[in-house]
């Protein structure tokens, strides 16, 4: 009769010793969201088109990347010595997961500016993503010039820019997703955007937050619309409507929800811009046509400007 009870408060104890621990250790651990000042306006004039478009076409002749394959790992260590040349320095992120084709391994490629030093336990204030990956089509060759190739080179041409000025870098971290396309034909809670989905779940295991996300994607096609994301917070819409107009990029609010790689990071609570062309208007989406021709320097161009003049001038 007397040992029950005793083993009840010994199980009693070690509960509230247990409470007492790991409620003291959540409230130290609570990340903090990162404030973000301005970068130096002058940057933007500085992004080349012509540079982001020799990148573009350098990954097209890679062949398509879509996750796993040879062509993909072509691309990751094309993107490992840019991003090393100008002094960033790239990690990749591996993973598995499963999909209506069977598992997959993943690897997204993250970068840093070494100068300051690098600590991948914390964040940086701004996150800069885009897809690397191309969609899997076994009907004909498929590189994604537009697709993920031009927002690559955007992004690589964007590293060059602001490693001319390391305190700028230093708010900086890139992210080069893969995994955004579906391996069925369209995006779906559970098919696509799985490394936009592992990232943001791993960010949110760093001791510190961003405080804004920019992606980008479809952007290398002047002949086409493009659109930012209809659920920018109010700072963001101002900020990116006024650094378009700055480099007179044509740009307006999405009518409706996209669903892109912006999402999973919206959803764990970060504010976000997304800048996409109109693809529901581009014939050659997902098509044969999706090749180094449709893209042009001038829209690689002002999307480049646009993102730095929004930095510029976004209090997020
Ligand atoms: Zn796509």
């Amino acid at each position: 009769m007397k040992r029950a009870p005793l083993a009840l408060l010994l199980v009693l104890a070690i509960a509230v010793g247990a409470w007492f621990h790991y409620g003291k250790q959540g409230a130290e651990d609570i990340p903090t969201r990162l404030a973000y000042s301005a970068i130096p306006a002058e940057l933007a004039a500085g992004f080349s088109g012509d540079n982001a478009l020799a990148h573009v076409r350098a990954l097209d002749e890679l062949g398509p990347r879509p996750p796993a394959s040879p062509g993909y790992e072509k691309a990751l260590a094309y993107l490992e010595a840019e991003f090393s040349r100008h002094g960033w320095t790239a990690v990749r992120q591996t993973f598995s997961r499963g999909t209506p084709k069977g598992p997959v391994t993943f690897t997204n490629l993250l970068a840093r500016h070494t100068a300051g030093g690098i600590d991948w336990s914390k964040s940086t204030p701004v996150v800069i993503g885009g897809h690397l990956d191309s969609k899997a089509i076994d009907a004909f060759t498929f590189t994604g010039a537009n697709d993920g190739g031009s927002s690559t080179g955007v992004i690589l041409e964007l590293a060059r820019v602001l490693a001319g000025d390391p305190a700028a870098a230093a708010k900086v971290e890139f992210v080069l997703f893969d995994g955004e396309e579906a391996l069925l034909p369209n995006i779906t809670p559970t098919d696509g955007l799985y490394g936009s989905k592992y990232y943001a779940h791993e960010i949110l295991k760093r001791t510190s937050w961003p405080a804004l996300g920019i992606v980008l994607d479809l952007v290398g096609d002047s002949s086409h619309g493009f659109y930012y994301n209809i659920e920018a917070t109010d700072a963001i819409a101002a900020a990116v409507e006024k650094a378009a107009a700055d480099s007179e990029f044509k740009l307006r609010r999405s009518p409706g929800p996209i669903l892109d790689d912006h999402v999973p990071l919206q959803n764990t609570g970060l504010p976000c811009l997304h800048i996409i062309g109109d693809f529901m208007n581009m014939p050659y989406w997902h098509q044969e046509g999706d090749t180094i021709e449709v893209i042009d320097a001038a829209a690689l161009e002002k999307t480049g400007r646009t993102t730095l003049r929004f930095l510029a001038g976004v209090a997020p």
